[in-house]
């Protein structure tokens, strides 16, 4: 047995029979199905490069009490030292999907650590589901288990409180006995549940006095019975080729509403029970929220690095680089890059020692949030600024280089200073899939409100933010002069 988990090991646990839905019908086995498995196999492969000898001490740690190692995103770090190693392992995971896989599994491994952090908070709420979450974390992080998460409620009338919403349409407790509870209703938007072992279910969004029976947080094995996966249009089974659509073909991570048809949580699985504020104090009072946005932020960092050398080499491609004004958007890209970078380790730099844990700056872990969920859109905008009808202006597809005819006229008219005909088009073809295509379209959105609408995240930003400290500079000019001192001319 390898000394840690694997992606066969992977693959063989996603054929437990989960209940996915796709164009009409029950998919089978997720890792044969053509919507699905090209997406399987890249996250399995983010096992086997953590298994390869030469990336073990990179990639792993071994849990004490463990007899194999696993990922570090497990690792609760204690020092600055630490964060950075931990980051170090995320980044090198990032790269391996050029940052698209935006909920691989080091997301919710960073999510429980920094829950895992605040047990103190869940003992407040009860001693018996603080005991359920901690032995979780012990199973979840000891087994290297892949999860996803559901923690906002299916939009229907924003203008209706939760508990106001139509029955059945949020999530909420509807029978209890001595084994558990019972859940109906649904969650969104549940990114890469098809290749996640488990779904952690939660509420994020905040809930009221009354709101009791939806105010609960659990695990459960994505095969659990009663759990439907619904799944949205597979972008991975309408990649016309690898060679057309790289990044939709390979990382396709999938988003799906979870529909809980009277899904049986057991007590040991329940880790928030009927408690608004613990649901709000599960992510906020502990440091889950801090780790995985943290974390989005790491891998946040990989993707705007390759989304800028795609501009650079669009404008090498077109032979534009050195135009004073490409220069200049250019280099715009790269000062933007550079904050991305400087924004993550300035929220390490200036981290904090809590207890035993040493934990990120929440103020800069939600400025970065806030600002580049602004940032995204805007170099997607430069990117196809900077390239014109260059991403359009390409064969219908890989096979039309099998037509002699075609291929005389593509190298042709594919002409480049740096790029072959043929290196060109694969190129802008990878290029497209990133920035216009159907999979780049759903990153924009994803990276604009996976943390939240911008309402949301300027909410934390503007809670966390260290108002005293302005408010005294201004208040420290204010008292360098006053009123009767000027009418006197004693300012001067
Ligand atoms: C690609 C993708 C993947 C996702 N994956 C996951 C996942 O894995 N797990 C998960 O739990 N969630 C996931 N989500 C859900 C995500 O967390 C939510 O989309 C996000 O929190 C925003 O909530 P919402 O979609 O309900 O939008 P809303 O909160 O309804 O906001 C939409 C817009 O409505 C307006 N608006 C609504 N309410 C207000 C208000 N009170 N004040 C001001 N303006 C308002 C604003 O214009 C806002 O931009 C995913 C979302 C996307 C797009």
């Amino acid at each position: 047995m390898s000394d840690c988990k694997t992606g066969a090991e992977h693959i063989k646990s996603l054929k437990d029979g989960r209940t996915v839905y796709l164009d009409g019908n029950l998919v089978g086995d997720v890792t044969e199905h053509p919507a699905f498995r090209n997406a399987v196999h890249s996250a399995a492969a983010l096992y086997d490069f953590q298994a390869q000898p030469e990336n073990l001490e990179l990639m792993t740690f071994r849990p004490n009490g463990s007899n194999r190692r696993v990922n570090r995103a497990w690792q609760m770090p204690r020092s600055y030292e630490e964060m950075v190693q931990r980051r170090k392992a995320m980044q090198a995971w990032a790269a391996q999907s050029c940052g698209y896989f935006g909920r691989s599994p080091d997301h919710l491994a960073s999510s429980l650590v920094g829950q895992r952090m605040g047990i103190e908070v869940f003992k407040k709420h009860s001693p018996e589901r603080a005991k359920a979450f901690a032995d979780y974390f012990d199973f979840a992080s000891k087994n290297d288990v892949f999860l996803t998460y559901v923690i906002i409620n299916p939009q229907a009338e924003r203008g209706k409180a939760w508990g106001e919403q139509d029955e059945d349409l949020v999530a909420r407790i509807v029978d209890e006995d001595a084994g558990g509870v019972t859940v109906r209703g649904a969650k969104m938007l549940g990114t890469s549940s098809i290749m996640a072992n488990e779904v952690f279910v939660a509420n994020l969004q905040p809930l009221k006095a009354g709101e009791e029976a939806l105010a609960f947080s659990c695990a459960l094995p994505m095969n659990v019975k009663g759990l439907r996966v619904l799944s949205r249009k597979s972008y991975e089974q309408h990649a016309v080729s690898l060679y057309d659509n790289p990044l939709s073909a390979r990382f396709d991570e999938n988003d799906a509403l979870m529909y809980f048809d009277d899904v049986k949580v057991p007590w040991e699985r329940l880790f928030v029970y009927r408690d608004p504020d613990m649901c709000r104090a599960q992510f906020h009072d502990t440091q889950g929220h801090a780790y995985q946005n943290y974390q989005a932020q790491i891998r946040l960092s990989v993707k705007i690095a390759f989304l800028a050398g795609l501009a650079r080499r669009i404008t090498e491609a077109i032979g534009t680089t050195n135009i004073p004004s490409v220069a200049e958007q250019l280099g715009m890209l790269a000062a933007e890059v550079g904050m991305v970078n400087a924004m993550l380790s300035g929220m390490e730099a200036s981290g904090s020692q809590l207890g035993e844990w040493y934990v990120p700056n929440k103020h800069f872990m939600y400025s970065a949030q806030v600002l580049t969920q602004d940032l995204y859109p805007r170099v997607i905008r430069t990117i196809r600024e900077l390239a014109g009808g260059a991403l359009i202006m390409l064969p219908s597809s890989v096979r039309d280089f099998a037509n002699p005819e075609m291929t005389a006229i593509i190298n042709k008219t594919q002409r480049s200073a740096t790029m072959q005909p043929e290196q060109k088009v694969k190129f802008l073809k990878a290029a497209w899939d990133a920035v216009g295509s159907e999979f780049g379209s759903r990153h924009t959105q994803y990276e604009m409100f996976y943390a939240g609408a911008r309402f949301v995240t300027c909410g934390h930003s503007f809670r966390t933010f260290d108002w005293k400290g302005a408010g005294a500079l201004v208040d420290s000019l204010l008292s360098s002069y006053d009123l009767q001192s000027e009418l006197a001319g004693a300012n001067h």
